[in-house]
């Protein structure tokens, strides 16, 4: 597949759920599963068209704390399940160190496919930041999710997670670590994206920002008690 390809529009499939159609499987989910399996389906954006499939949120369904990243990446979309790939094993290690069992956290993405492009070479896919109508066309999944978990606090990892709930305003870097109100009920804290541990320029700079995951996480759950 060519760049150009890789950019051409897409054309919906007759078969998923449009909108509307979406409004009234959440309405009718009787359960987390239930909107799962909806949102399988789920031709709300265009995002679904060059993803593999719909990566739902996981974890327990009676979680405290819900763990918010942007989309999935490209193990996600291969495997199906948020943070597993990477990004994902660092968050797990944040977790050990905060001390947070990741089977009672809930974790999930504000967009629920992977938007990517083809690397000028080669074959590997490269994440593209989701714009601001593909977040608004998955609110409704994360309204579902927060819905029926009904977590005390939410943990926003990285910028885009922090501004779809905290405002386009918000700066990771001088608010981070915060618990602040939101529209979806429980309030919300906002970190760094583990990926950003990745991408530190060297050792130092990567154990920093580790370090500083790790610290927010642990604000986080002290404000549960
Ligand atoms: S990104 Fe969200 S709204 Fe768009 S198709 Fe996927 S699940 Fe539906």
């Amino acid at each position: 597949m060519t760049d150009a390809d890789a950019r051409a529009p897409v054309v919906p499939d007759a078969d998923g759920l449009d909108a509307t159609e979406r409004e009234e499987a959440i309405r009718r989910a009787r359960s987390l599963a239930g909107l799962r399996r909806a949102a399988a389906s789920c031709r709300a954006c265009d995002l679904w068209a060059r993803a593999t499939q719909t990566v739902f949120g996981e974890g327990s369904e009676s979680a405290r704390l819900m763990l918010l990243g942007e989309q999935p990446g490209d193990q996600e979309d291969r495997q199906g399940a948020p943070f597993v790939g990477p990004a994902g094993r660092i968050l797990n290690e944040a977790l050990d160190a905060a001390g947070i069992d990741r089977s009672l956290v809930y974790v999930t993405n504000v967009v629920k496919h992977f938007k990517w492009r083809r690397a000028p070479r080669g074959k590997r896919r490269i994440h593209q930041r989701p714009d601001r109508a593909e977040e608004e066309a998955c609110r409704p999944w994360l309204e579902a999710e927060v819905a029926r978990i009904g977590p005390e606090l939410i943990i926003c990892l990285g910028a885009t997670a922090a501004q779809a709930l905290l405002g386009r305003s918000f700066r990771v870097t001088r608010q981070r670590g915060q618990a602040l109100p939101t529209e979806l009920g429980p309030p919300a804290l906002a970190t760094i994206h583990p990926s950003a541990v990745l991408r530190a320029p060297d050792d130092a700079a990567r154990e920093a920002a580790f370090d500083g995951l790790v610290a927010d996480l642990r604000t986080a759950v002290r404000s549960l008690d």
